[in-house]
């Protein structure tokens, strides 16, 4: 048995600014302060740890309640916002194809391992219609701390699946420097594809065991997994 764990923005889709404006639109809405994640880097990071990071760089503190609104705001103009055409919006190349033939596999599962809320990620999966392939994943819910989900990951495919994994057998598979520094440490499998914002010499100097430009040839991703 293999578990692929997918990153979700740069990775499987581009929102196009979609999921960014819906944060910064939540923000100016509970916390009243428009711009807020002006400087803040979001690639490659967890939701809630963007958030906390935003709301100390205004000087703001930790509120559970605001936190909570925060949420139930984001996800409600990102229903919206996802919906509105903006060039770049798509899956990306490959991906279509290549989930059709992972989920033929009875051999592989086919996960998540995303710095978005479940609920965020799905509503940004769903609107592709490209959902319905993961079983199962690791969310910020879990922790925010990326770092921390890997294993999360796998104890849950257990618990759930009652699927005990190999190390590896366990993929990441994403678009940043951060999807491959949250894996190595656990001893899985790391594979990079350069369809996000970083290039493929950035991800090759992080020396991922796998690396693509893209997922347009999906049979040479294949190869990997017989
Ligand atoms: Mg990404």
């Amino acid at each position: 048995m293999k578990l692929l764990l997918f990153d979700i923005d740069g990775t499987l889709i581009r929102t196009a600014g979609a999921g960014k404006v819906s944060m910064e639109r939540s923000f100016e809405d509970v916390f009243g302060i428009g711009n807020g994640f002006h400087n803040i880097h979001m690639m490659g990071r967890t939701d809630p740890s963007i958030l906390m990071e935003a709301l100390s760089s205004h000087h703001l503190g930790w509120d559970e309640e605001k936190a909570d609104r925060f949420r139930e705001t984001y996800f409600s103009i990102l229903k919206n916002e996802i919906q509105i055409p903006r060039p770049g919006k798509r899956v990306c190349p490959g991906v279509r194809p290549l989930l059709r033939l992972l989920d033929k596999r009875s051999d592989i599962i086919l996960g998540l391992l995303t710095g978005n809320w479940q609920q965020s990620a799905m509503i940004k999966l769903g609107y592709f219609k490209i959902d319905h392939y993961f079983t199962m994943g690791a969310f910020a819910d879990d922790s925010s701390d990326r770092n921390e989900l890997v294993p999360i990951a796998i104890e849950r495919l257990k618990k759930e699946q009652k699927i005990q994994i190999q190390k590896q057998n366990v993929y990441v598979i994403g678009d940043t420097p951060l999807d491959i520094h949250c894996a190595k440490p656990y001893g899985v499998r790391t594979m990079a594809v350069a369809t996000g914002f970083h290039s493929f010499q950035d991800l090759a100097s992080e020396k991922p065991d796998y690396l693509f430009h893209n997922f347009k040839q999906p049979e040479e991703v294949l190869r990997i997994f017989s």
